[in-house]
């Protein structure tokens, strides 16, 4: 048999009867134990093995389907990936729900034990790695090919426990008892250096050789990444640190000195050992420097064998492929690749960089001047000794264009170089990646347009082509079908089939079931269902949930102060009309960040205070379950009724959490910022709460010298609620919570208190008018449609990749 014509697999099996064998031979021959013996980590592993064999074998038919038509290739760079649990997805992918379920029974195991030991990779921190894994399952359901490349943190995103105390963050070790989802290939192994000094190579002035110090190797394994609806599998290939066999000292060894022995192979592999923790602040510290420069290291080396596979020639790299950097994490690839081709590829620098600016592409995520990446220049000299040279050059050569356009405007120079000079000489990552990329874009219309304006508006006068908005989106498979199956059924039996998963705009159809009395009844009765199931609170209960980061911008601050607000006014009032109350917040603080992790513990021992309270606890109720992850997320949005979206105007580049809500049926509360002015322009203004500050006047606020005592003189409410928080009854963290909004308030909080508290007496008088309550909640889902990642890698392929997809052939 010539193994090269087609893939020439036995066929898995595909009835219930099939499965089973398959099952049990995967429990002998690969878990080595038997049915008698069979634990529920056995059966797990086992289930896991067997789906995953499914998607296997459409993965060959996908390899082979691309090496066939060499085409055009998408190289995702990001830093974190939080793809969720992995066995409902794929048992949803691979079409073998019902076939394992009964398999299992069988094993004396049921599904839901068995997803219960699922543990999801926590390889990221909030929507940045979220969107990495919504992007990736969706470029895998339009056919395109691509491969994530990432870290396999050892470590993930801390686990989380919230008491009175506040935050307590233990580590994450998610793959300690195995992960049956990964395939490691360590003949691909890469290897990478660091530290040491460069060169010259004579009679070659743009060549150097760089003679690194230290030599650390990156082992890959991947993920398989099916696409839904179509026999695609796309994968994630994410790198692990290993020490070279060099690194352990023998000699040390034999003399007793085991600590010493293994020093230097303990602090190669510390590189992929744990995720930063922060989202938004980068700290500047040498490692993760270099778990940058070593993702992009492998991975671009990688990126190249690949290339190399079907093609010789280098002017036909930019052509096949197109590189996306996931923010300024992977920026140093820019200098890498000009590393590779100039020094040890011998093409030339200006043919080197046309090929480099035509292979890459940024997306920016941010707008907080602390979250824009900057690193000391002395520290990449000391690391990466050749790619400051390069970025170097890269910076005379963009500085002198700059010149050429502008003539005489020094200031401008300065403003644009990628070297920041005062206070102390730093590499502007954001720079880079704008100098050395053909396209850049923004996360939602307003993050792209304040982009143009603020934080890149010099490149934007340069370049103004370069600049694009791409609109964040969502997987509709994970994020209605796997978190929310009632509801998806409804949908399904109201749309007559389930195309819409693949299709999300056709949710638009459910507009013309509003009228219909037993729809409507049966979608409250499906989210009351959801509220049962999650057990937080009363189900007929307004249910009010804040799930994201903590972060002040975020401003959980604004929702805690209404809380204490309601607290009051029951008492205030204890036999009012008021509307009864669960307010959810989930959510991880950086452990760095005090601020935010003390508004962890104020809300959680608020909550405390009031679930101790008779006279209000009937009407008002907050829970903080711990440690939020996809996973919970995935719990508590197809609950929600209300949705919390309350950043300060102009801070949030976009939430993707806004959308997931929206799709569920929750109702936002919000401000106008980041997508959530498209939520709002697509579910119509009747059906969001939209109050506070824009863009333009909370920045004009600060302008004009902000006075947040002003407030605080001005509204008794307010007064009563921060005093309270200051009074002393919630110690030392109410006291830092309330002088940090009467001192400073650096986003805003109390100018945009009344508007909120206001909005939110509409959401009230909305939700006692039930039937107007559900059809704003049905308007909501049916105008998410356009939220769903499909549209945002479309978007993505059409205007910035410039890819088209490639089918895999379908076979029974
Ligand atoms: C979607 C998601 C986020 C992003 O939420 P925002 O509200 O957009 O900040 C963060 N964490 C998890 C686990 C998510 O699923």
């Amino acid at each position: 048999m010539d193994l090269r014509q087609g893939i020439g697999l036995r066929k898995l099996g595909k009835t219930a009867d099939e499965f089973q064998q398959d099952l049990l031979s995967n429990l002998y021959y690969r878990r080595g134990t038997t049915v008698e013996s069979a634990s529920a980590r056995d059966a797990y592993e086992t289930l896991s093995l067997t789906v995953r064999d499914r998607l296997a074998e459409r993965r060959a038919r996908t390899a082979a389907a691309h090496y066939a038509s060499n085409p055009r290739w998408v190289y995702y760079l990001s830093a974190e990936y939080l793809l969720g649990a992995q066995l409902e997805q794929n048992l949803l992918y691979s079409g073998t729900g019902n076939l394992a379920a009964e398999a299992v029974k069988a094993l004396g195991f049921s599904l839901e034990d068995l997803e219960d030991l699922d543990v999801e990779p926590g390889l990221g921190n909030g929507g940045l790695g979220r969107l990495a894994a919504c992007l990736v399952d969706s470029l895998a359901t339009r056919d395109i090919p691509a491969v994530g490349y990432g870290i396999r943190y050892d470590l993930g995103i801390f686990r989380q426990i919230i008491t009175e105390n506040g935050q307590t963050e233990l580590p994450d070790d998610w793959a300690f008892q195995g992960n049956p989802w990964e395939f490691p290939a360590p003949d691909d192994r890469q290897t990478v250096g660091f530290y040491g000094h460069t060169e010259p190579v004579p009679g070659s002035p743009d060549r150097k050789v760089w003679v690194p110090g230290e030599i650390v190797l990156g082992e890959p394994s991947h993920m398989l990444v099916p696409g839904y609806g179509t026999d695609t599998v796309n994968i994630v290939r994410l790198w692990s640190a290993k020490a070279s066999e060099a690194s352990f000292d023998l000699s040390r060894f034999s003399a007793g000195q085991y600590a010493e022995a293994v020093q230097e192979a303990v602090r190669a592999e510390n590189i992929s050992k744990v995720l930063y923790p922060d989202d938004s602040t980068e700290l500047g510290r040498e490692l993760r420097l270099k778990q940058q420069y070593f993702l992009v290291s492998c991975s671009l080396r990688d990126i190249i064998r690949r290339f190399r596979l079907r093609n010789e020639d280098w002017s036909e790299f930019a052509d096949k492929t197109v590189i996306q950097l996931n923010d300024t994490h992977p920026t140093i690839a820019i200098p890498e690749l000009m590393r590779l081709l100039v020094d040890e590829y011998e093409l030339d620098w200006s043919k080197a960089w046309e090929i480099t600016r035509k292979t890459f592409a940024y997306t920016c995520h941010t707008l907080l001047p602390e979250a824009l990446e900057t690193w000391p220049v002395r520290l990449i000299e000391k690391l990466l000794p050749r790619h400051l040279e390069i970025i170097y050059v890269i910076n005379m050569l963009f500085l002198r264009e700059v010149g050429a356009q502008f003539p005489g405007d020094q200031d401008r120079i300065r403003r644009m170089s990628i070297i920041q000079e005062e206070p102390e000489r730093r590499v502007r990552m954001a720079h880079l990646a704008v100098v050395g990329t053909e396209a850049v874009n923004g996360v939602a219309e307003l993050h792209s347009k304040l982009l143009r304006e603020t934080v890149l508006d010099d490149f934007a006068d340069l370049w103004p082509a370069k600049f694009q908005n791409v609109t964040n989106g969502i997987s509709p498979r994970r994020f209605i079908r796997i978190a929310n199956p009632r509801l998806s059924d409804l949908i399904t039996e109201g749309l007559g089939d389930d195309s819409w998963l693949r299709d999300l705009e056709k949710l638009a159809g459910l507009e013309s079931l509003i009228g219909d009395a037993s729809f409507r009844d049966r979608w409250q009765s499906i989210k009351r269902a959801n509220k049962v199931a999650l057990a937080a609170g009363d189900p007929d209960s307004l249910t009010d949930v804040m799930i994201k980061r903590f972060h002040e911008y975020k401003r959980q601050q604004l929702k805690l102060l209404h809380v204490v607000t309601l607290y009051q006014r029951i008492h205030a009032n204890p036999a009012g009309d008021w509307v009864p109350r669960t307010v959810l917040f989930a959510g991880k603080a950086a452990p760095a960040y005090h601020a935010a992790k003390d508004l962890i513990q104020l809300i959680a021992t608020v909550g405390a205070t009031i679930a101790a309270d008779p006279v209000a606890s009937p009407y008002l109720k907050v829970v903080f379950p711990s440690n939020y992850n996809v996973t919970l997320a995935e719990k508590i949005i197809p609950a929600a009724d209300l949705s919390e979206q309350i950043s300060l105007a102009g801070k949030e580049a976009s939430g993707t959490g806004n959308m997931k809500l929206a799709l569920n049926g929750a109702v936002t509360i919000g401000t106008l910022d980041g997508a959530n002015i498209e939520i709002r322009a697509r579910v119509g203004e009747d059906n969001f709460f939209l109050f506070g500050l824009d863009a333009y006047e909370a920045a004009q606020a600060r302008i004009n010298g902000y006075q947040p005592r002003a407030f605080y003189e001005h509204d008794a409410e307010l007064r009563a609620a921060i005093d309270a928080l200051g009074s002393g009854a919630f110690g030392d963290v109410g006291h830092r919570v309330a002088s940090s909004l009467l001192g400073w308030d650096e986003y805003l909080t109390l100018a945009d208190y009344r508007a909120y508290l206001d909005a939110q007496a509409q959401v009230e008088e909305a939700w006692r008018d039930r039937d107007r309550w559900i059809r704003m909640s049905i308007l909501n889902t049916a105008h998410s449609g356009f939220f769903s990642s499909d549209r945002t890698v479309a978007d993505y392929a059409a205007r910035i990749w410039r890819v088209a997809p490639v089918p895999v052939p379908h076979e029974d």
